[in-house]
């Protein structure tokens, strides 16, 4: 079976679950099972060489019970109409577990965009715009960046977007850049809302008596992934007072004991092309200071806590009962599989659910959208406190639902979206 499909059963199996554990009613079940609306298509970009070459798009919207459509879009050449699918009925329930006024949608194209030029890139995107335009609208259907797309990909499509209209309608996109309208802290967004929540989760350990977690100064993390997620976890987290003692991109990783300087480790992984040899504490970079590890290593170390902020499904059968961590927070989409949650549950570790962990990311987009509504712009302080506020009281919900319900924090995130979205449809 193919990853999509894998990721849509798997989705639409825990909704089911969920729903059946609720007594939700099989019509209601099924209504957050099916998405409202699937458009596959077909669209012609002219290449470089004057060629038209052939592509298959999708933008799926699974739920509108809470408010319009969001979703991000995503340029893959493994992208299928189920993996679109699945990620659509992912974000409704982490828009409801946000609590943010939002349906889930995705979108996508099946294309490698590295093998493109960058004017075949912008006439893709603008291709795709003016496909999906007659679904999409600032109060219809928000589409944000997601694998492989950029703020730059985003001022394309809504250039096209607003030309077809006729119209300026900043809050048609989210994860724009500054100057058409994005919003000031989207960068940070996802690592700051998991840092948060890993601190509101740390506060509730603090008051049991059976752990000595809680304490954050000190707490040691290990972060698979040293991208946009990864690198602002780092960054905020080694600000908080935690001890990063390792991270790592697709080359490999770096293990620094007595912790590692985020910053200097992303310049030295600027210098050389990757993090792998930057054993870097303070501002300095010595081979001394620590090893070289593999990502596999990485997710394996003897720590406090481990985020992994890369890929999907990189915890699982084969490495399961080697993960020592006693918090995994997810920042990646799915990084671990349904077998090793299981698993890894029944050991009491506790696990961040990504619909909760990596939400920071689609709040600053309903951030952004508000601020593009309203045409006031706010500072990146108040981008940043609104963000906490929001996260923390997501969090809340999540923590009570899981102690009410004596049930681990992913089911719990499942219920609390699935009462809200249930409660909302007419
Ligand atoms: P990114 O492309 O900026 O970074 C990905 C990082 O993973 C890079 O450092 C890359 O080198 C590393 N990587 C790739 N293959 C790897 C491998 N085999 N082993 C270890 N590391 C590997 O992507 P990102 O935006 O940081 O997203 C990371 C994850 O977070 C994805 O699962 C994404 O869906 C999820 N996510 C991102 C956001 C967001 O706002 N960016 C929001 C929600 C969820």
């Amino acid at each position: 079976m193919n990853t999509g499909q894998k990721m849509l059963d798997s989705a639409q199996q825990l909704i089911r679950k969920t729903g059946k554990n609720m007594g939700l009613s099989e019509e209601v079940v099924e209504r957050l099972v099916q998405p409202e609306r699937v458009f596959e298509f077909n669209f012609e970009v002219e290449m470089d060489s004057g060629r038209k070459k052939m592509f298959r798009g999708w933008r799926i919207q699974h739920s509108s019970a809470l408010g319009p459509y969001k979703g991000g879009i995503r340029f893959h050449p493994e992208t299928i109409r189920e993996e679109v699918q699945a990620l659509a009925t992912l974000m409704s329930i982490k828009c409801a577990v946000a609590g943010l006024p939002y349906g889930g949608a995705k979108g996508g194209v099946a294309v490698d965009p590295k093998k493109l030029s960058e004017s075949e890139l912008m006439r893709l995107s603008k291709r795709y715009a003016l496909k999906i335009a007659p679904i999409i609208g600032a109060d219809i259907d928000i589409p944000a960046p997601d694998v492989n797309t950029t703020a730059k990909i985003m001022g394309w499509m809504i250039d096209e977007y607003q030309k077809v209209k006729g119209i300026k309608s900043p809050a048609t996109f989210t994860g724009k850049s500054v100057a058409i309208g994005g919003s000031l802290g989207r960068t940070e967004a996802t690592g700051r809302g998991g840092v948060i929540v890993l601190k509101a989760l740390l506060e509730k350990m603090k008051k049991d008596p059976s752990t000595s977690l809680g304490m954050t100064r000190g707490l040691t993390i290990a972060i698979q992934g040293f991208g946009n997620v990864g690198y602002y976890f780092s960054k905020l987290a080694e600000e908080e007072g935690f001890k990063i003692v390792s991270v790592s991109d697709s080359k490999g990783g770096v293990y620094v004991k007595d912790g590692l300087s985020t910053e200097t480790t992303l310049n030295c992984k600027k210098e050389k092309g990757m993090v792998s040899g930057c054993y870097c504490k303070g501002s300095v970079c010595d081979i001394r200071y620590g090893r070289m590890i593999s990502n596999e290593e990485l997710l394996e170390l003897p720590v406090d806590v481990l985020v992994p902020a890369a890929l999907e499904n990189v915890i699982n059968e084969e490495n399961m009962d080697k993960v020592k961590a006693k918090i995994i927070v997810e920042m990646a989409n799915g990084p671990i599989t349904e077998e090793a949650y299981e698993y890894l549950s029944k050991k009491s570790v506790i696990i961040v659910p990504d619909v909760l962990a990596n939400a920071g990311g689609v709040t600053v987009s309903y951030l952004e959208w508000f601020q593009g509504k309203a045409g006031y712009y706010w500072t990146e302080k108040e981008v940043n406190n609104r963000l906490k506020e929001i996260m923390e009281k997501a969090f809340e919900a999540v923590w009570k639902k899981s102690l009410d319900r004596k049930i681990p924090l992913k089911q719990a995130a499942f219920e609390v979206a699935i009462g809200r979205i249930a409660d909302a449809l007419v």
